[in-house]
């Protein structure tokens, strides 16, 4: 009998050596980013003074449908990637599903998640437009992790400023940022006016994404040949993570097989529309039927329940109104929440495919979505990044379904991260100490309230 193959790689000369533009296949292309000031739509050169040149043109292009990867940038993919299509057994013995379950894992990165795939791309455009330092936001440190070593390997300064409460309650993400060479600060600092404001107003303010955006932002307006870059949620950002699907199609093939549904679970959207849109390509333009299932939180819940609008992309207001499904620029997810996911939108392209019905929208309860994690643990061995769990828990609906059906689906979902550095989490589920969250419709309905006025 031949053996079972478990997981299937590209060489190096079949990594993809262009990124897939969606914008410029569909039907209804995204509105345009408004400037909310005027409410004119957007042009590149309006980007310029936060975020790098190129980047900005990618945001907007509507026309091309595939883009060069630069030579420098598949080098240093080629240091992790291809990354692994892996065929679940284990878990799919677990289920006892007559389903076929396929992950990419993108946890194989150095950094543990798919967001060096943009960060590299990022700080390459930076330094080839003679930028000399670079400067985010971040949370819990995924991204800040990703772009203070891509930063490195360009030569260029990385400036990150990292929610107080976080860089004090998670250190581990901190020591790796600052292991790279990074600037870590929390935030709000006494380094920006912006920062200034808020801890004279508040000495004890333990920040937020909203305070880490502000500073990041201001360094970035005030400091010669200094550029602002984002982790999710701009279409520039999806367009680079659109390598984990183009090489997923490659692997799938190899496996001789074609996904009937592909999952990703969705904080801005980078890591689903990465691994969903080179597959709706072919929805698009062949005639396949694959579903396109997003996996968000149910405390964060602006797919399944937000509204359609046009909204800032930060809790800031510092950026363009874009058009998206939103739950409200000051939505900020209930503290139990452990899962990560918290963004308060949703990039403008997914959005705009979401309301065309190419894709749909789960969310998962949080027990629901731990439970998830350490089943696949348990039947994988790799200990998922909550964020991961929500498309874990997804797959795991869908193949179950196979079960009751006796259906072999072919299901593909991605790995978006490890959960390594996210014990903490795993230790509060495993003590009992989360519970299930609903966010009340009247809380959702107040802050998009605050939404309509601003087109
Ligand atoms: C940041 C992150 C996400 C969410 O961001 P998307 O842009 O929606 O992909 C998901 N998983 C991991 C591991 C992350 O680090």
């Amino acid at each position: 009998m031949m053996k079972k193959q478990k997981r299937y790689f590209l060489t190096e000369e079949q990594i993809p050596t262009q990124w897939y533009n969606i914008q410029a296949d569909m039907t209804n292309k995204p509105l345009p980013p408004l400037n909310p000031a005027t409410k004119e739509p957007l042009k590149p050169e309006d980007l310029y003074p936060v975020f790098c040149e190129e980047c900005s043109r990618q945001e907007l292009d509507q026309e091309n449908a595939w883009i060069d990867i630069p030579e420098e940038v598949r080098d240093l993919y080629a240091y992790y990637r291809s990354t692994p299509l892996v065929r679940a057994y284990g878990l799919e013995k677990a289920l006892g599903t007559p389903a076929h379950i396929y992950f990419k894992n993108e946890s194989v990165s150095p950094v543990g998640s798919h967001k060096l795939n943009s960060a590299i791309a990022q700080a390459y455009y930076c330094k080839k437009e003679g930028v000399t330092n670079v400067t985010t936001e971040t949370g819990a440190g995924q991204w800040g992790t990703a772009l203070s070593y891509a930063a490195k390997v360009f030569g260029l300064e990385a400036a990150v400023y990292q929610v107080k409460i976080s860089y004090e309650q998670k250190p581990y993400r901190r020591s790796i940022m600052q292991t790279y060479g990074a600037q870590v600060t929390p935030s709000p600092s006494m380094s920006t006016r912006a920062g200034k404001d808020i801890l004279t107003r508040e000495p004890n303010n333990q920040g937020s994404l909203g305070t880490a955006i502000s500073e990041a932002v201001e360094l970035a307006k005030t400091t010669p040949n200094c550029k602002y870059t984002l982790g999710s949620v701009m279409n520039h950002v999806t367009l680079h993570q659109t390598i984990i699907g183009l090489e997923a199609e490659k692997q799938m093939e190899m496996a001789g097989e074609y996904p009937d549904i592909v999952i990703g679970c969705f904080g801005g959207g980078s890591n689903f529309g990465g691994i969903a849109f080179p597959f709706m390509r072919h929805n698009i333009k062949d005639g396949k039927t694959t579903r396109f299932i997003a996996a968000e939180p149910a405390s964060c819940p602006k797919l399944t329940r937000g509204k359609f609008h046009y909204d800032f992309g930060d809790v800031a207001g510092y950026t363009p109104l874009l058009p998206m499904y939103t739950l409200g620029h000051d939505f900020m997810p209930a503290n139990i929440h452990a899962g990560g996911l918290r963004y308060h939108g949703a990039g403008v392209i997914v959005s705009q495919l979401l309301k065309d019905k190419l894709m749909e929208a789960v969310d998962i309860k949080q027990l629901e979505t731990f439970e998830a994690g350490v089943l696949f643990a348990k039947a994988e061995g790799i200990i998922p990044a909550p964020e991961s769990s929500h498309a874990i828990a997804a797959a795991i609906r869908e193949a179950k379904k196979c079960t009751e059906t006796g259906e072999e689906k072919v299901i593909l979902f991605n790995l978006s991260g490890h959960g390594l550095i996210d014990m903490t989490a795993y230790d509060n589920y495993l003590a009992g100490n989360l519970q299930n969250y609903d966010v009340p419709e009247e809380l959702i309905e107040k802050n998009i309230d605050k939404v309509k006025g601003l087109v």
